[in-house]
C-alpha cells in the first residue's frame, strides 16, 4: 500500500492489482496458493504470503494445478493455482481440464500478456489469446480488464467453481491490471465474500416417491456410490441409507472409504456378480460413463433399472435411460430418501445378499492367496500386500494411486476405511497427478500420504519430489519399479528399447536423497513392509523403490480391450 499526496494536500492511501487480488481471495478464505513464479505474478505471490497466505512453489504448473484441484476434491472450497503468462499458462491447462472432468472446484488464476500487444500479434512476451484458449477446458473462463474488476472477478470465479457440478475455471489476469493502482478504501469496497456459495438444491417429492417405487419393486438392488458422493461430504445421510435398505453397495474407487470396505453390505469383492445381476441401481454421485462399461451390457443386464442423484440435471440420460432421475444435491436427496424410507420401510431381498455374500467369501479367499505368495522377484500383489498391512496399522494415512498395473491392483488390494482418504487418476485415467496431489493431501489434511505410483507414472510429475522435499511434507513415494510402461520386458524390435521399456535397475530412492529426503529400496514385501512403517512414522518426504519382476504386468493393465486391433503385423 503506498501513501500519495493528492493535489488538495490531503494524503490518500493507494493499492494495486496485486493487493487487492490476495484482499478478494482471503476475505472468500482462500488460505493456500499452488502456483510457480514468473512474469507477471511473482509479485503476486510474495504479496499472498506476506499477507499469510501460504504460497507453495512447484517445479511444473500441471503438478501446482493437480495440487489445487485435489485441494478443491478434499476441502469443497475452489483450489487455487497461480500461473505465468504463455507457456506456464499452458502447462497449467491439463490440470484445469483434468478438474473439471473430475468435477473438483478448482480455479487456474493466470497472469497475461499485454492484451494490446497480444489482439494485434505483435509479438510480444509470451503472447498468447488465453481466454479463449482457456474456454474448452474449464467449466467457465473469465477476464478481468480492469483493477475495479478485481473482487468482482474472484468471487464470479469462486461462484462458478462451486456451485451446482463443480469445475474448473480460468481466471486471466493481465500484467496491466495487476500493476494498475486506486484509492484503497474505494478498492476495498470492490472486494466481496460469496454467500453460500454451493447452495443446497433439494429434490421434487415426487422425484423421491418415484426412487423409491422402483427401488421396491427390485429383486436385486444395487447402490453405487461414485466420487461425487465423496466430495458432498454427505456421509451421514448415504451411511443411514444404504444401513435402513439393507441395499448392498460398490464404491466407485474414489468413494472408497466412503462407508468402510470392511462393511458387510460393500459388494466391492463380488463387484462383476453385482452389476451383471443388479435390476435396480442408485447411482449415487457416479456417472455412466466408460469406468461403469456406460450401464450397458455385456457388463450390465439388459433388464437393469436405473435411478440416478446427481446436481447436474444434464448427465442424467447421457447413457441410458433414466427410470427414475433425482437431481439435487446429494445431502438433500439422501436426507429426503432417508426420511421416506423410515417412514415405509425398504429391504433387500435376502436371496440376493447371499448371492453376493457367497461370490464374496470366493473372491476373498483368491486374495488371501495371492497376497501371501512369496515370489522372488517380488510381483505386484506381493508388495501390495504389504503395503496393505502397513496401512491397516497406519488408518489416517492418505492414499494416492496412479499407473497401470499399480492403479488396478491396487485398488482392489488396498482397502480404505475413512471417506475422502483415496485420490487417484479419476475420470480420465490420466498420469501425472500422483505428486500435486499429494502435495495437496498433505498440505490440505496435515496427515501422512503414501504415494503408490507405477514408475512410469511416477515419471510424470517426478521433480515435485524436490518439491516434497523443500516443504518437508510428510509424504512416502512408493515406486513399484517393474521397469517399463505396463512392463518392463519387452523385446525390442530395433537397437533402441523397445517403446514400453524403462530401466527395471533404476534407483528411484537416490531422488529423494539428493534433495535432502530419505530413500529406500527394497526387493521383498519384508523390507517393503519395514520402510514403509518407518516412513510413515518419520512424517518427512521419502522414496521406497520397490524392485518388482520386470515380467510383472499386463498391457493396459485392466483396460486392454480399450486398445485398437492391429489389422497387420
Ligand atoms: P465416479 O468416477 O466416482 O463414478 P464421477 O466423477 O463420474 O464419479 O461422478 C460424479 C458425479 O457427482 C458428477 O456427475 C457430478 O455432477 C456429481 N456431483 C458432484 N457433487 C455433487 C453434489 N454435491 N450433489 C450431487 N451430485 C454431485
Amino acid at each position: 500500500m503506498t501513501t500519495v499526496s493528492a493535489s488538495s494536500g490531503e494524503a490518500r492511501r493507494l493499492t494495486d492489482g496485486f493487493h487487492l487480488v490476495v484482499a478478494a481471495l482471503k476475505a472468500n478464505d482462500v488460505d493456500t496458493i499452488y502456483g510457480l513464479v514468473g512474469i507477471p505474478i511473482t509479485d503476486l505471490a510474495r504479496v499472498a504470503q506476506a499477507s499469510g497466505v501460504r504460497y507453495l512453489g512447484f517445479r511444473q504448473e500441471t503438478s501446482a494445478g493437480n495440487a489445487a484441484a485435489a485441494a478443491g476434491f478434499l476441502t469443497g472450497r475452489p483450489g487455487v493455482c497461480l500461473t505465468t503468462s504463455g507457456p506456464g499458462f499452458l502447462n497449467g491447462l491439463p490440470a484445469l481440464a483434468n478438474a473439471t472432468t473430475n468435477c473438483f472446484p478448482m480455479i487456474q488464476i493466470s497472469g497475461s500478456s499485454n492484451r494490446a500487444m497480444v489482439d494485434l500479434q505483435r509479438g510480444e512476451y509470451q503472447d498468447l489469446d488465453q481466454l479463449n484458449a482457456a474456454r474448452p477446458f474449464a467449466k467457465a473462463a473469465y477476464r478481468i480488464g480492469r483493477i475495479e474488476d478485481i473482487g468482482r472477478g474472484v468471487a464470479r470465479a469462486i461462484r462458478t467453481a462451486v456451485s451446482g457440478r463443480p469445475g474448473g475455471v480460468y481466471l486471466d489476469i493481465p500484467a496491466e491490471v495487476l500493476g494498475q493502482a486506486m484509492d484503497a478504501s474505494a478498492a476495498a469496497a470492490t472486494i466481496w465474500r460469496v454467500t453460500d456459495p454451493a447452495p443446497r438444491q433439494l429434490p421434487a417429492p415426487e422425484a423421491v416417491e418415484r426412487a423409491l417405487d422402483v427401488l421396491r419393486q427390485a429383486q436385486r438392488p444395487l447402490i453405487v456410490l461414485g466420487k461425487g458422493a465423496a466430495y458432498a461430504k454427505a456421509d451421514r445421510e448415504i451411511g443411514a441409507f444404504v444401513e435402513a435398505t439393507g441395499f448392498p453397495f460398490l464404491p466407485m474407487s474414489m468413494a472408497k472409504g466412503l462407508l468402510p470396505d470392511s462393511h458387510p453390505q460393500s459388494a466391492a469383492a463380488a463387484r462383476s456378480l453385482a452389476i451383471a445381476r443388479a435390476d435396480a441401481v442408485l447411482l449415487v454421485g457416479a456417472r455412466l460413463n466408460w469406468l461403469l462399461g456406460h450401464g450397458q451390457s455385456p457388463q450390465w443386464s439388459s433388464e437393469a433399472k436405473f435411478v440416478q442423484v446427481d446436481i447436474a440435471a444434464s448427465e442424467l440420460d447421457s447413457n441410458q435411460p433414466i427410470a427414475a432421475p433425482l437431481v439435487g444435491d446429494i445431502g438433500s436427496v439422501l436426507t429426503a430418501l432417508c426420511d421416506a424410507v423410515a417412514a415405509r420401510p425398504v429391504t433387500a431381498p435376502a436371496e440376493w445378499t447371499s448371492e453376493l455374500a457367497d461370490r464374496k467369501e470366493r473372491n476373498d479367499e483368491k486374495m488371501r492367496q495371492r497376497l501371501a505368495e512369496n515370489p522372488h522377484p517380488m510381483r505386484f500383489y506381493n508388495a501390495l500386500g504389504a503395503i496393505r498391512d502397513v496401512l491397516h496399522e497406519n488408518r489416517g494415512v492418505y492414499v494416492v494411486n496412479e499407473g497401470a498395473n499399480a492403479l488396478d491392483l491396487a485398488r482392489n488390494v488396498i482397502d480404505m476405511e475413512l471417506p475422502r482418504h483415496r485420490l487417484d487418476t479419476g475420470t480420465w485415467g490420466v498420469m501425472g497427478i500422483g505428486m500435486g496431489y499429494a502435495v495437496a493431501a498433505a498440505v490440505e489434511t496435515g496427515k501422512p500420504v503414501v504415494a503408490i505410483e507405477g514408475d512410469s507414472a511416477f515419471g510424470f510429475s517426478g521433480m515435485e519430489i524436490e518439491t516434497i522435499c523443500r516443504y518437508r511434507l510428510p509424504v512416502t513415494v512408493v515406486i513399484l519399479n517393474n521397469g517399463g510402461v505396463y512392463r518392463g520386458d519387452e523385446a525390442p524390435a530395433g537397437s533402441d528399447p523397445a517403446p514400453t521399456v524403462l530401466n527395471a535397475r533404476a534407483h528411484h530412492e537416490r531422488i529423494a536423497e539428493a534433495f535432502g529426503g530419505k530413500g529406500y529400496h527394497v526387493t521383498t514385501p519384508c523390507e517393503l513392509r519395514s520402510a514403509l512403517t518407518e516412513a510413515i512414522a518419520s512424517r518427512g518426504p521419502s522414496i521406497i523403490d520397490c524392485e518388482l519382476d520386470p515380467a510383472a504386468g499386463v498391457e493396459s493393465g485392466h483396460l486392454a480391450g480399450l486398445n485398437p486391433k492391429r489389422a497387420a503385423t
